[in-house]
């Protein structure tokens, strides 16, 4: 019997071959009718026999696409039209926006193989893409995902192009950048002084790549941005490149022609081999086999990708062009990754010799991601191309539309409606004017490419953060809005617990660089019992002062000085190990001073700050270049091998680590090597935990533990904490998909905002209205009873 169904598919299904799919599913079974995108997702009619239209339906699941993501399909019977064919419809349009975007998609096989067949007309072309690959969320302006919709609005196709291009059968069809050399993107070589053109399409890359081998440094526009590029194996470029980039020693990013080259460098795991290859290219963090100079000081990794754009491939392949290139971020320090031709030119001029450029836009700014492998499986150390803007589903719905703002620094944002959260990319460190902007375009892109238009903003409880104003400006404005201040540890916790998909209480341990604690100090040692509504502190590092306030980050020699002060008193001077006689005497005068008189040391329970200080004490790292650099050496120095730890003290749940320096010290006048000494010290951190969390079992009888905070990206720590705890029969969780680090801290916002509007039910209060508690300070007032009862 015929008849006719009606089928809405929500999920990743545009701009990644879908309506192709559909189309040539329902004609292998006769079915006639159409195929169309909608804000919603993809809507199909089929008519036809009801044994086939069953196959269709079972098909439509399990044979889609590669590149697509089923979260749901609907269907209804339907009324009969009578259609002679099955066709592929336009766009249509509604006002419920609610299609899931694509991520960008490296080169495909069969992309790559035109690009090298001289025979093919594509052969060589820069900006070859297919509905399998090519940009997808960094062209994108509006949905739903159509060409005039993007940054290809500009180039018109050829009749060759456009053929392929409404041509269901064929692998382009409806490859929305879809172009070549006739009709398309070009490249362009312009040289940084004279901003003169010194080549155009192939005479550029060919004359890039003799600059690159020359040493030279090129500004190349990638999907994303611009990297700067230079060859990894010349010693002398990397030092210019780190000279003029006024970056002393964070590691560069490199990109490599292919895996067998990686492996001369770096041990390859099999899952590090599938992350290095998967259409997502991130940056995967491996063990260094062989170092290559200057690449990445004092660290036991490298971060190597694969090419991922027509461009790579074609610098990489001929024979004698550089086979390792430093590609790190076209950006000065702390700004923002240039993604517009005129601004890459203005900020990058004086750090590259040339340009190696196209007039294809970006739209949205994305940096590479980076992740790494832990117990086989993948962690994320910066989520953003190739990953964003996939959304993240909630475990709970969200009956109201949520813009949680982040922290401060590597911030994403999140938005979130029903139970999707879309987590955005990496935005940065949001210290300047540039981050901000990029901040604030990227939460107005988001709400609008996926229509949310939010009730709730949460926010970080830090007053001075940008993040937070941004909350504080749009609260003012708009006093109906409802807010929600997260603690930022809170927010770690529930990040994790999103990821993991996990609910009820758990005990949290969160060890972070820095966080705005609801007595006004500054947290980061922090033990938890915690579910997404709410959070009780259980016990944390003892506080001592940061002398100087945030300068003893940048200076992780005072936090040593300062644990040494409080333990030995003036006489820790005598002590007559390294690090004292080092020490700037008169400097530490004036920060004595001004501990002394509590003038700028607020008081921190910061493990990362007690990572800084045994990094100073062991001479390993006194001034910190970027950040988390003294904690990062420190693992660096630290012998693999298990060393036993050092003793601490545990009094009414303060943890007490003055143990640990008179250990050290004694360590150090022994002439104990410094790799057995940092070992000591990371089994130290790791007993604490398991310590703490014993405790905490016996008195709440809770067996599941989840870690987060940046301090876990210490892959030595991370491993010996969850090993001991699953040996003491705890259940362990860590964060996969989101960063461990501050780059989560907005989804576990989302998490907490959703738990407290269901729990509370807050009605809409006018931030203004609230009267501030002194030590719990939320700067906007909606402070929720964070206690357990
Ligand atoms: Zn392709
Ligand atoms: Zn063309």
């Amino acid at each position: 019997m015929r008849k006719a169904l009606q089928i809405l598919v929500k999920g990743v299904v545009q701009g990644v071959g879908f309506r192709p799919f559909v189309y040539r599913l329902a004609t292998s079974h006769n079915l006639t009718g159409f195929v169309q995108n909608n804000e919603n997702g993809v809507l199909i009619e089929v008519e036809g026999e009801e044994n086939y239209l069953n196959e269709f339906l079972r098909e439509l699941e399990s044979k889609s696409p590669p590149l697509s993501r089923i979260d749901g399909v609907w269907y209804e019977n339907h009324p009969k039209v009578g259609y002679l064919r099955f066709s592929i419809g336009k766009s249509a349009f509604n006002d419920n926006r609610d299609v899931l975007v694509s991520p960008d998609i490296a080169t495909c096989d069969e992309c790559l193989a035109e690009l090298f067949n001289p025979s093919d007309r594509r052969f060589q072309y820069p900006f070859i893409n297919c509905t399998n690959c090519g940009p997808r969320f960094t062209i994108i302006r509006d949905v739903p995902y159509d060409r005039p919709r993007t940054t290809m609005c500009e180039f018109s196709m050829c009749d060759s192009c456009r053929e392929e291009y409404e041509n269901p059968l064929d692998r382009r069809f409806h490859a929305q950048p879809n172009a070549c050399s006739e009709c398309g993107p070009e490249v362009e070589l312009v040289g940084a002084l004279e901003l003169e053109t010194k080549g155009r399409e192939k005479k550029a890359i060919k004359e890039a790549i003799r600059l690159l081998k020359d040493g030279k440094i090129v500004a190349i526009k990638g999907l994303g941005g611009f990297h700067l590029a230079c060859d990894a194996l010349n010693e002398e470029a990397v030092r210019n490149l780190r000279s003029r980039k006024s970056r002393d020693s964070k590691p560069f990013a490199l990109m490599s022609k292919d895996l067998k080259v990686i492996n001369r460098y770096c041990e390859v795991s099999s899952m590090e081999k599938k992350l290095l290859l998967s259409p997502r290219r991130p940056i995967v963090l491996l063990t260094k086999k062989k170092d290559i100079r200057g690449i990445a000081p004092k660290n036991k990794y490298l971060g190597f990708m694969l090419p991922y754009t027509p461009i790579h491939h074609l610098l990489f392949n001929p024979p004698d062009a550089p086979s390792v290139l430093v590609m790190t971020s076209g950006n000065i320090s702390d700004e923002p990754v240039s993604y517009k031709n005129g601004d890459a030119v203005t900020h990058l001029k004086n750090i590259a010799d040339y340009f190696l450029t196209h007039n294809r836009k970006i739209h949205t700014r994305c940096d590479d991601s980076l992740v790494g492998v832990f117990e086989g499986r993948e962690v994320t150390i910066r989520r953003s191309r190739g990953y964003v803007p996939e959304p993240i589903e909630l475990p709970s719905n969200s009956e109201q539309h949520i813009l949680a703002c982040g922290a401060e620094l590597k911030n994403t944002f999140c938005l979130a409606k029903d139970n999707y959260a879309f987590l955005s990319h990496y935005i940065g460190d949001l210290e300047n004017l540039e981050v901000l902007l990029a901040f604030e375009e990227g939460i107005q892109h988001f709400e609008h490419i996926f229509s949310i238009y939010p009730t709730v903003i949460a926010y970080d409880l830090h007053p001075e953060y940008l993040s937070t104003k941004y909350a504080g400006e749009l609260l003012a404005r708009n006093p109906k809005l409802l807010a929600v201040g997260v603690q930022h540890h809170h927010a770690h916790i529930a990040s994790c617990m999103a990821d993991n998909r996990i609910d009820g209480k758990v005990i949290g341990v969160a060890f972070d660089g820095l966080g705005y604690g609801t007595d006004g100090n500054l947290w980061g040692g922090e033990f938890l019992v915690a579910d997404y509504s709410r959070f009780k502190r259980m016990a944390h590092l003892q506080y001592v002062p940061m002398p100087g306030g945030v300068q003893a980050i940048r200076e992780p020699w005072r936090m040593a000085a300062c644990y040494l002060w409080r333990i030995y008193g003036d006489d820790f001077l005598k002590l007559g190990i390294e690090f004292t006689d080092g020490m700037d005497k008169k400097k530490w005068r004036v920060l004595k001073n001004s501990m002394e008189h509590d003038i700028n040391s607020p008081l921190t329970s910061s493990i990362g700050r007690l990572f800084d200080a045994v990094s100073a004490l062991l001479g390993i790292c006194g001034f910190s270049t970027y950040e988390a650099q003294a904690a990062i050496e420190l693992e660096n120095a630290a012998s693999n091998e298990y060393h036993s730890p050092y003793v601490y003290e545990v009094e009414e749940n303060i943890i007490k680590p003055d143990g640990i320096f008179s250990g050290i010290v004694g360590d150090l006048k022994d002439n104990i090597p410094l790799d057995i000494i940092a070992s000591r010290f990371h089994s130290t951190v790791a007993d604490m935990v398991v310590n703490m969390c014993d405790r905490m079992r016996q008195e709440l009888h809770l067996g599941r533990v989840v870690l987060s905070g940046g301090v876990f990206q210490n892959m030595i720590l991370l491993g010996r904490v969850v090993n001991r705890l699953r040996d003491g029969g705890f259940k362990v969780y860590i964060p996969h998909r989101i960063p461990v680090n501050d780059g989560g801290i907005s989804l576990g916002q989302v998490a907490i905002a959703i738990a407290k509007i269901k729990k509370q039910k807050v009605s809409i209060i006018n931030p203004k209205s609230e009267i501030l508690n002194t030590k719990s300070q939320d700067p906007y007032g909606q402070y929720l009873n964070f206690n357990f009862p």
